[in-house]
């Protein structure tokens, strides 16, 4: 018996037996054709691409069907390839002017085109050289007249697929029936595989480094998704009590679903809203049916990601039109465009920055860039008058920053004044508390807006100078530390003195293990992935506000990550022993 430790990426726990994936090693030899030959190959490249492009579109409608929208971002992505008329060309000229085979025309060039990605040195590049490679080996499958797709097709028992790395198309054409656990050397927290098996409800863990080498197909393994957690060829006992486990949690679940329309109040009356993070519009139905009470955090800028072109103000005015009719009355945080660090649209790329999480991103890229900015402003007021819409500034670093964003935005009313459009006047301007200083200047910023939202996500990363996305310093990323405690509190605090809104919006939120504390420390709304609402809902409504508090005060005496981590670990345990077991 064996255990590894890697990134526990998707929750959940499957025994079974693992399969290793072998990387199909596609080494396309360079034959010369005849001039004879050029159209037919030609032809043969025309019939590949149309192919291709058939079968991504049906694994992008069937694999977003009750699945999360990031996936249809990157097979919308892998489209946008497919149709880039420069790299068609590079496919063609291959052909007519050197000679190559339709095979080696397009592997060369895709290579070229992905050397150029992996030049770039920023994670985001490198998950979109997976989608080249991707590209590629879709290709070239279709050429070669070989459907290999994944040689998973003769599963029939309930396996854990053991690969070195999944590219996107490989981890949504997974047959979650057959598919228990996915295990990966590579990858970290955000990777495409990451995501897709999260949406996909199956236990991932990543970053196992060389778990390929280390598990035979046929040993058996127990994967646990939350914990990172990989036991190879585990002793019998060992089997049992994770069956158990595994059993226990299904039950778990399943009452969980029971809490959806209860108030998520603590025993002792202290209302929390529960509001959801959405990235695109039709995810709006999962986050209500999961007991949303709205939404907390819309990530606009997946609109710009999911499309090669820049979104027209009719597009912000369609997606946001379309959210605020599903809420029917219920809140909605509309976040500004924050793009720029690993959020990088196509434009970016031709100017990469050192050290892009340090640069030219948020709020100030949109400062930067003001027709942009505007086309969602105008969008976003012409929305404001169709429901209970509120603005949020992501990643503001100064107080003119926000001043700034504010003349902005009062410039786009002004517009809209003149050309008689409808917007509501009093809507409410919020913004992310994301950088340490931010959240030291809390009280200065509080005179100036009408709530804040604390995005843990990248305030852990800048006060604790850890890579959020990196998996060589993982480990030092976490929000149990001190020093992001103490800022947490310290906005929390000025919030309420200033008699303003306090969310997190953060994954932090959506941590169980930090439910008692964040209730504790004074935070009233928690917006978090619709995923965990039913979790964190279940905690706060078995604990009482003062224990909270009393277990918050003990954590702030605490000096060290890893004694508030046992001991938050060890409340929560008691509050759902369910949920625990192993
Ligand atoms: C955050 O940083 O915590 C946050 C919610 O924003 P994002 O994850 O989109 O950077
Ligand atoms: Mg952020």
């Amino acid at each position: 018996m064996e255990l590894k430790k890697g990134i526990g990426v998707s929750s959940g726990v499957a025994v079974c037996q693992a399969l290793i994936l072998s990387d199909d090693d596609l080494r396309i030899g360079r034959r010369a054709i005849h001039a004879s030959q050029i159209e037919a190959e030609k032809q043969r490249l025309s019939a590949a691409l149309g192919a291709s492009r058939a079968d991504i579109r049906e694994l992008r409608d069937t694999s977003t069907r009750g699945f999360t929208s990031e996936i249809a971002a990157i097979f919308n992505f892998h489209l946008g390839l497919l149709d880039d008329p420069q790299l068609l060309d590079t496919f063609y000229q291959g052909i007519e002017k050197n000679r190559f085979t339709a095979e080696y025309a397009v592997s060369r060039s895709l290579r070229e085109y992905a050397k150029q990605f992996l030049q770039q040195k920023d994670e985001y590049f490198r998950d979109r050289v997976k989608d080249i490679y991707d590209i590629e080996r879709r290709l070239i499958t279709k050429l070669q007249g070989k459907d290999r797709k994944l040689r998973l097709s003769d599963i029939t028992e309930p396996i854990a697929l053991i690969a070195h790395d999944l590219t996107p198309s490989q981890t949504a054409s997974l047959d979650k029936t057959k598919i228990k656990a996915i295990c990966i050397d590579a990858g970290g927290q955000t990777s495409h595989t990451a995501i897709i098996a999260n949406s996909m409800g199956i236990p991932a863990v990543v970053g196992l480094e060389n778990i390929t080498h280390e598990i035979a197909s046929g040993d058996t393994v127990i994967v646990n998704g939350q914990s990172g957690i990989v036991i190879i060829n585990p002793d019998a006992a060992t089997i049992e009590e994770h069956k158990k486990y595994e059993e226990r949690q299904i039950t778990f679940e399943k009452n969980l679903r029971r809490l959806r329309d209860l108030p998520a109040r603590t025993k002792d009356g202290t209302e929390i809203a529960l509001m959801g993070n959405i990235e695109f519009p039709y995810e709006v139905e999962n986050t209500l049916d999961r007991g949303a009470v709205g939404i907390g955090l819309y990530r606009t800028e997946f609109l710009y990601l999911a499309s090669e072109k820049e979104p027209t103000e009719e597009d912000h005015y369609a997606s946001y039109v379309e959210v605020i009719r599903k809420l029917n009355g219920k809140p909605i945080v509309i976040r500004t465009l924050d793009l720029g660090a690993d959020k990088y649209t196509p434009l970016m790329a031709k100017d990469p920055e050192d050290n892009p999480f340090l640069g030219l991103r948020s709020i100030r890229l949109c400062l930067a860039n003001l027709d942009m900015f505007k086309v969602q402003l105008r969008a976003i007021l012409r929305a404001s008058v169709l429901g209970d819409v509120r603005v949020m500034f992501p990643m503001v670093s100064t107080p003119m920053e926000l001043r700034q964003a504010k003349m902005v935005l009062r410039d786009v009313m002004e517009e809209l004044d003149e050309a008689n459009i409808p917007y509501n006047p009093y809507l409410p301007v919020g913004m992310m508390i994301e950088v340490p200083s931010a959240a030291l200047m809390a009280a200065t910023y509080a005179k100036e807006c009408d709530f804040f939202s604390i995005g843990t996500n990248d305030l852990i990363q800048y006060t604790l100078a850890v890579d959020r996305g990196n998996q060589k310093v993982a480990s030092l990323y976490t929000g149990a530390h001190p020093a992001v405690l103490a800022l947490i509190r310290n906005v929390i605090r000025v919030g309420n003195r200033a008699n303003i809104s306090v969310s997190l919006c953060g994954e932090l939120g959506a941590d169980v293990e930090f439910t008692v504390l964040l209730v504790g420390m004074g935070l009233r709304t928690l917006s978090i992935t619709p995923h965990s609402i039913p979790e964190v809902k279940k905690v706060i409504r078995s604990i009482n506000l003062v224990d909270a508090q009393k277990v918050a005060r003990r954590v702030m005496s605490f000096e060290h990550s890893q004694q508030i981590l046992s001991y938050l670990r060890d409340e929560t345990r008691k509050i759902i022993p369910e949920a625990y077991g192993v």
